[in-house]
């Protein structure tokens, strides 16, 4: 079976390290790999609407923004297909056949669907596309066949509901969908990296985030000016590294070569945060390493990025030929869909062939 990856962003915001490690950085190395058959990369726009209907613009200038970031993190329009959601029609009528196959009560269980509400104090009215867009997500992981989805912990639960929709599709209309498996960064600070402010997700809705376009010296004030452990006042001070987001960058981000060239008088994270727990550690010690693991990190991202900034037009380009090629692979899923629910009246010889004989029958009697 053809391996298939297919992800993507929503075009709401500058893309940022905790989508660089929850989940761009996975992309790259797995389109480097030369593992998979294909991989699809999706601007989401169209889900980025179900809860920006009011403003458009801000979906529509975010487009360049995320494929500008995709470019420069290193994703290759050569190996890599990159499309926008909208320009592909046949997955809003696949999630119009795949709403038959949920039930409301299954979405209103959907937690992230839930904890996602509650950030945007959706309660009292919440969009009928915002509340479906779990269902609009198996259109679009099915449309490419999808074997693998490379996402942050927070996809988790789109992903069994999409796995539920494809199980159900095909015990219903006979084996036609692909089912996906989620692929989770495989280290724990990645799954989900915090906010500069020590908040639970960085996110573009809760602007405290480092992007992967902010300058050096963006990157240099955010990092110095980060949430730690609020005890550790002094530097003699036993500090805690669970829960301390300077900590989590560090495992997420660090790596040897890192501590040979900036820190070479600790061998690693364990070391370091040994020296934190027991004291004796301050906090700018810390963070200006984190800082230059970070700048070293973002510095090449930064400036494949100022190149592609100079051909605005090429970018474009990439996404018009890209949504041009996914569009002819979800119209061939579409019409195996549609042949397995029945729908394909004009083209089943079958079936007009079945209707001719009947009449033919009705007519002996
Ligand atoms: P929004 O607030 O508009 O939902 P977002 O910052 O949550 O934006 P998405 O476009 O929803 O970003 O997510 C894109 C991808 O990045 C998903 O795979 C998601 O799991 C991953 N991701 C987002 N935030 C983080 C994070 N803080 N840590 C790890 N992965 C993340
Ligand atoms: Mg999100």
């Amino acid at each position: 079976m053809a391996k298939i990856i297919l992800t993507g962003d929503r075009p709401t915001g500058r893309l940022h390290v905790g989508h660089y490690v929850g989940s761009l950085r996975r992309r790259v190395e797995l389109q480097n790999s030369g593992e998979f058959d294909k991989i699809y990369i999706m601007i989401a726009d169209a889900q980025a609407l179900t809860d920006n209907a009011d403003n458009p613009e801000k979906v529509r200038q975010n487009i360049v923004e995320v494929a500008l970031d995709y470019l420069s993190c290193g994703l290759d329009p050569a190996k890599s297909t990159l499309f926008i959601q909208s320009m592909i029609p046949e997955l809003t009528e696949l999630s119009f056949y795949y709403m038959n196959l949920v039930t409301v009560s299954r979405l209103q269980r959907n937690p992230t669907v839930k904890s996602e509400i509650q950030m945007r104090n959706f309660e009292a009215s919440i969009p009928v596309g915002f509340f479906t867009y779990p269902i609009s997500q198996a259109a679009d992981i099915t449309a490419f066949q999808a074997t693998t989805v490379p996402v942050g912990e927070d996809q988790m639960p789109m992903l069994e509901q999409c796995r539920e929709i494809v199980h159900k599709f095909n015990s219903v209309y006979g084996e036609t969908l692909t089912m996906p498996q989620i692929m989770l960064p495989d280290n724990q600070a990645c799954m989900r990296l915090p906010g500069i402010d020590g908040k639970a997700k960085m996110s573009k809705s809760l602007g405290n985030c480092i992007y992967l376009s902010d300058t050096e010296e963006d990157v240099r004030t955010k990092i110095m000016s980060m949430f730690t452990d609020p005890n550790h006042l002094k530097v003699s001070d036993p500090g805690k590294v669970e829960g301390n987001p300077v900590f989590i960058y560090l495992e997420a981000f660090a790596r040897p070569e890192h501590f040979a060239e900036f820190l070479p008088d600790y061998a690693g994270i364990e070391e370091l945060e040994e020296h934190y727990k027991r004291g004796g550690l301050g906090d700018v010690k810390v963070k200006k390493f984190l800082n230059n693991v970070m700048q070293s990190e973002l510095a090449p991202i930064r400036e494949r990025r100022a190149q592609w900034e100079k051909d605005i037009p090429a970018v474009y380009e990439i996404l018009k030929k890209g949504s041009e090629e996914a569009e002819k692979v979800a119209a061939d899923t579409l019409s195996k869909v549609r042949a397995a629910m029945k729908i394909n009246y004009f083209d089943d010889a079958a079936l007009i062939k079945e209707q001719m004989e009947k009449y033919a029958a009705n007519k002996e009697n």
